[in-house]
């Protein structure tokens, strides 16, 4: 694999079509600031994101795994005014510095950040009948991701497009002997999708800025 070249080529898509203006440039300087992983999405992605809340008209938006709300303040500019986004982050530390990138950004209204565990939000949102979520972007730990999956399907509703994050992990998803638990979480989670009668789903692998991945892009039927 060719990196440099994959970086290279994602920096000329990226100031072509996804070009960072100062908002998301502080947001990502944020993260070096608060001595936090620089672990977002990249603008592509970011931008990739956008396309499909367009494509399926998403106003509601679930999000496990904020960060720094990179990608939320990128999906947050593609759904319209009325929209809403819930993101979810269990460390206090990073919701901190995410609440303040989304007030800087103007979005203090239309993004609800939570609080706490993906698992415990994703059950309280069930329990507490919270509307159906228009789209679902799963991008946490990896280890429940099928355990997330399947509770967000109970979010959802026929045509909610749910997008996972990190699904390949650098081809490690190929060795079955594997002692990773982000990659044997990924694996079961693979497997789940594959064999999931209520969605239709692919896996696109991704290559770019960040090392070579894939997201996993499923809509339930
Ligand atoms: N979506 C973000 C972006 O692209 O800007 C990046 C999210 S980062 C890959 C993953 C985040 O999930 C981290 O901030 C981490 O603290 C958070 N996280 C990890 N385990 C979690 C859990 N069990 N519940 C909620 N958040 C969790």
């Amino acid at each position: 694999m060719n990196q440099q070249l994959f970086e290279k080529v994602d920096e000329y898509i990226s100031n072509l079509l996804a070009p960072e203006d100062i908002i998301l440039q502080e947001t990502i300087q944020s993260l070096d600031d608060a001595s936090m992983p620089q672990i977002s999405v990249t603008p592509t992605q970011g931008k990739f994101l956008q396309l499909m809340l367009l494509t399926s008209k998403a106003k509601r938006i679930l999000e496990l795994g904020t960060l720094g709300a990179y990608s939320t303040i990128w999906m947050a500019r593609a759904i319209p005014s009325d929209g809403k986004i819930i993101t979810v982050e269990f460390d206090p530390h990073h919701a901190h510095i995410a609440s303040q990138n989304i007030a800087k950004a103007g979005f203090s209204e239309k993004i609800d950040l939570r609080i706490g565990k993906a698992m415990d939000i994703l059950k309280e949102l069930i329990s507490n009948g919270e509307d159906a979520f228009d789209f679902i972007f799963i991008d946490a730990d990896k280890p429940p991701y099928a355990e997330y999956f399947e509770l967000a399907l109970q979010l959802s509703h026929p045509g909610t497009l749910i997008i996972c994050d990190n699904v390949i992990r650098e081809g490690k998803v190929l060795d079955e002997n594997t002692n990773d638990e982000r990659v044997k979480g990924v694996q079961r989670f693979n497997k789940m999708l594959a064999n999931n009668p209520k969605v239709t789903a692919t896996i696109m692998q991704t290559v770019g800025a960040k090392e070579y991945d894939g997201m996993a892009i499923a809509i339930v039927n």
